[in-house]
């Protein structure tokens, strides 16, 4: 546990220093599930919900950063930089938020892609892992994104507003006709991060833009 805030703590101040911290935060909850198997979040606006695998977790007396806990930290900080990018900054889709029905929008790629760039990039800028660890994680991103043959077929913005009737019900076929928006989503976070760098002189990064919002 002791290490596991270490970690976190260092994750969610990298955001802080990235972003400023939001207005009223005095508290926030990482609510965790350790199942036999498992991985998912959902993020709330003062807390989130996350499911890890037992496995996934740091054991006493381990020093390195295994891929199961490099994965759960990546997931912590997923959910935690959504305490800026879909909760404070959002689509017009979402406000106010209907609960009682599905709500379409086709930006999904854009809160979701961004944030899972920003997740793994934390990691690596607040010293939680090593740059050859980073550059691992992008290469299973890109690796994923371009074994679907599905990035072919559907578009990010499609992918989005047909979340609710396909990316959130895949079946066996799906990477054959689906693209993900968070992977491929993330991949147009680090070309978009790159270029603006490239034509600015480095002046300017995605992070400026991020801080614009
Ligand atoms: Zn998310």
């Amino acid at each position: 546990m002791a290490r596991l805030c270490r970690g976190l703590t260092k994750v969610c101040t990298q955001h802080h220093t990235l972003l400023g911290a939001p207005e009223s935060l005095d508290r926030y909850v990482f609510l965790l599930t350790a199942l036999e198997q498992g991985y998912g979040g959902l993020e709330h606006r003062w807390s989130s919900s996350n499911i890890c695998s037992r496995e996934d977790l740091p054991r006493n007396g381990e020093t390195g950063v295994s891929a199961g806990y490099r994965k759960l930290l990546g997931l912590c900080s997923h959910e935690y930089f959504h305490l800026w990018n879909v909760t404070r900054m959002k689509p017009a889709a979402f406000t106010p938020y209907d609960l009682t029905s599905e709500a379409y929008t086709g930006l999904l790629w854009v809160f979701e892609g961004i944030t899972s760039y920003y997740d793994d990039l934390a990691l690596v800028r607040s010293g939680v892992i090593t740059r050859e660890s980073y550059l691992e994680l992008v290469g299973q991103v890109i690796t994923r994104t371009l074994r679907a043959p599905g990035r072919m077929r559907q578009s990010v913005e499609e992918s989005s507003f047909d979340a609710w009737t396909k990316f959130y019900k895949q079946d066996t076929g799906s990477p054959n006709f689906i693209v993900s928006y968070y992977a491929k989503g993330a991949l147009i976070a680090l070309a978009l991060d790159l270029t603006i760098q490239q034509e600015t002189n480095n002046e300017f990064s995605l992070d400026d833009v991020m801080r614009e919002c």
